[in-house]
């Protein structure tokens, strides 16, 4: 942490500057100029330090983080890439794994030609929400429970492990009695007390980007997670606001290859959700693996047309079929398989 003493700062107030940051056992460098006095602050973990804590003192000009404010998420904190493991199906290593389904459970007949859909093309999780976190209450919400024995009625029939959304503290435990991954939508990446509850599982989880998050604000949520001792966590980006309207979101491919340098979590890319059509997804599905995306989460429907959710983003089988069998020689060009 660097802290920028205001010209002409008196001896005294350096003085302060110095005795906080020995207090709170910081290592402390003075940088001496012609007028004007920089302190550098040396600690093991001055990433986590609210920079308020100078930055209030008399003298104080300005306070800069060197460290960066997540830990456990980091790649300086574990070297070694991290593979979640979900009954048996690896993620992080060097399949390419990739998650498909309906945006929503609609019903039994739909969820198992859902599967039997994700299953035939190669894909080996199925998705779909029973809570729909949706921007209108008057929006259908989800099957809730019901839609979770029915995605549960489909595992066992398909062997696909699932992936579902969970929405409230108060439903964690529910849910990862269901779900083999947790999903955490983009609009609750920051719902403190959703975080720390799943925290305390040991279920493994999907954590969306936030709609406007940045990386660090994202990774930073993911050590909430890590924090509580659930150490099997995925990240999944799946575009965020800009000023651009031609895309639902715009797909961040940047954060890809900043997050594999940053963090030793595995990342997974949802390309639907970030293009708000199907025309755009398979293009962006390839950009993902191809800028080094451990995985995707894809948006498909037996029949779109008849979605309740999301319809104009899912694949059809069929599209769904051509897709999969694209990624082949993408993934193979990166030293991976599909
Ligand atoms: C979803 O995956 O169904 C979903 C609602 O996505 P997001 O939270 O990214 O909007
Ligand atoms: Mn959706």
């Amino acid at each position: 942490m660097i802290v920028e003493m205001r010209t002409g700062a008196p001896q005294v107030e350096v003085d302060d500057v110095v005795q906080r940051a020995k207090e709170l056992g910081l290592g402390v460098q003075l940088n001496l100029g012609t007028n004007k006095v920089v302190v550098a602050l040396l600690g093991p973990n001055t990433g986590q330090l609210p920079i308020d804590i100078f930055a209030v003192l008399p003298g104080v000009e300005s306070v800069t983080r060197i460290m960066k404010p997540y830990k456990l998420s980091a790649r300086e904190f574990k070297r070694d890439s991290t593979i979640v493991s979900v009954n048996g199906v690896q993620i992080g290593g060097k399949r390419i794994v990739v998650m498909a389904g309906p945006c929503a459970v609609e019903g039994e007949k739909q969820l198992m030609a859902a599967a039997m859909m994700v299953k035939e093309a190669g894909a080996c999780i199925l998705r779909g929400g029973a809570y729909k976190p949706r921007t209108s209450p008057f929006a259908f919400q989800g099957l809730e429970e019901a839609g979770l024995k029915m995605l549960q009625q489909t595992k066992q029939q398909f062997g696909l492990p699932v992936v579902t959304e969970v929405v409230a503290p108060n439903d964690v435990a529910r849910v990862s009695e269901y779900a083999d991954i947790l999903q955490v939508g983009a609009r609750n990446m920051q719902n403190y007390a959703l975080l720390t509850e799943i925290g305390k599982s040991r279920c493994p989880v999907l954590l969306k980007r936030g709609l406007s998050a940045t990386v660090t604000e994202w990774l930073t949520a993911a050590d909430y997670l890590l924090a509580g001792g659930n150490d099997r966590v995925i990240l999944c980006e799946r575009g965020i606001r800009t000023f651009e309207d031609t895309t639902r979101f715009s797909l961040d491919i940047g954060s890809i290859p900043v997050i594999k340098k940053s963090s030793h979590l595995p990342l997974i890319v949802d390309p639907s959700h970030a293009a708000g059509h199907y025309s755009l997804v398979p293009a962006l599905a390839k950009a993902a693996i191809a800028a080094g995306a451990d995985g995707l989460l894809i948006e498909a429907h037996p029949n779109p047309k008849e979605a309740l959710v999301d319809g104009l983003q899912s694949l059809t089988p069929s599209d769904f079929a051509r897709l999969m069998s694209e990624l082949k020689s993408i993934a193979e060009a990166v030293g991976r398989y599909i």
